[in-house]
């Protein structure tokens, strides 16, 4: 019998609304793991210190929220290539005292778009609202996964244009930037729509991405990465024409999924995971 936890946590500011250590938590205890998950309010001039304090306490790994995924990077010992390609690090793994750096916020979109929506993006068209850091990681996953088109559309032109020009570097396809002005008619040629901005975010959830479904294809998915409210302006006008959606829970979910079996080399319980996130969250079981 050793009462010794295991530990890992999420490192940000703010972090008490943090929803991923329930699902982390729930399921530690489901795989019978002595682990805990702790929520710890870091602000950025503590954030080396707290990196080293992690070292120090044996950290099995931390995530990065807000406002450190690009910061914490200067204070690991390597970066996966997709942390590098992104330009962030959302999860720190500890592997034989080295750290780490991952970025699951695209391969949990990824996961999800595969396993909640039943679409691979090999061979399709995507088009994806934002660049910011969720933008940045999706579209990086679209394009490894065999995406054969990206058009990126953002309200700041130098951000959006600047996210293309570094991805173009890295990876092939059909890769292109659109302004955002005034409402965007999402073509006729696209399969898969993301909504990447924080519009329709929770309090200001009846706020709509400017952009018009009237020329969609008839199975276009339709997916948002707000996931308070989980179900947006946006999905709720893709319902309205039928068209399939991909939820932001999904996402969050599958983050935590990739999270854990990163740290624990354990598959994930991912319908205990699930489950403890709705809750959490006050949302119904689907
Ligand atoms: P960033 O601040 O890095 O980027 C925000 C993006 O939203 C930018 O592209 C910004 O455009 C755009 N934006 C904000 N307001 C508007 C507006 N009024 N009109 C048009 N565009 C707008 O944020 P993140 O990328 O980190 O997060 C974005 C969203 O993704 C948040 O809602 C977050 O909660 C969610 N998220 C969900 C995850 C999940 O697992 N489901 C994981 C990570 C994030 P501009 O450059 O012009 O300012």
């Amino acid at each position: 019998m050793s009462y010794k936890a295991e530990l890992v946590a999420v490192l940000g500011q703010p972090v008490a609304e943090n929803p991923t250590g329930v699902m982390q938590e729930a399921a530690f205890a489901a795989s019978g793991l002595n682990w805990r998950y702790l929520n710890l309010e870091v602000p950025p001039e503590q954030l080396a210190n707290a990196v080293t304090g992690m070292r120090a306490l044996g950290f099995k790994g931390f995530n990065l929220t807000i406002p450190h995924k690009v910061a914490v990077i200067p204070h690991l010992d390597a970066l996966s290539m997709e942390a590098q390609l992104i330009g962030a690090v959302n999860t720190v793994r500890c592997e034989n005292g080295r750290l780490i750096g991952e970025n699951t916020d695209g391969k949990g979109f990824l996961r999800a778009l595969r396993q909640d929506a039943g679409i691979d993006p090999a061979g399709k068209r995507v088009a994806l609202l934002g660049a910011g850091g969720a933008a940045r990681a999706i579209a990086a996953e679209m394009l490894l996964a065999g995406a054969a088109g990206l058009t990126v559309l953002n309200r700041g032109v130098e951000r959006g244009q600047s996210m293309v020009e570094h991805l173009k570097q890295a990876a092939s396809g059909d890769i292109g930037f659109i302004p955002w002005e005034g409402t965007f008619l999402v073509p006729s040629d696209a399969d898969i729509l993301v909504n990447a901005t924080s519009v329709g975010l929770y309090p200001r959830g009846n706020a709509m991405p400017d952009i018009s479904l009237a020329a969609a294809k008839q199975d276009l998915l339709v997916a948002d990465v707000v996931f308070n409210p989980p179900v947006t302006a946006l999905l709720k006008l893709a319902r309205d024409r039928a068209l399939p959606v991909l939820d932001g829970l999904s996402m969050l979910v599958y983050q935590g999924v990739i999270g854990f079996e990163l740290w624990t080399g354990r598959q994930a319980p991912e319908v205990v995971m699930k489950s403890a996130l709705r809750r959490a969250l006050g949302v119904a079981t689907a």
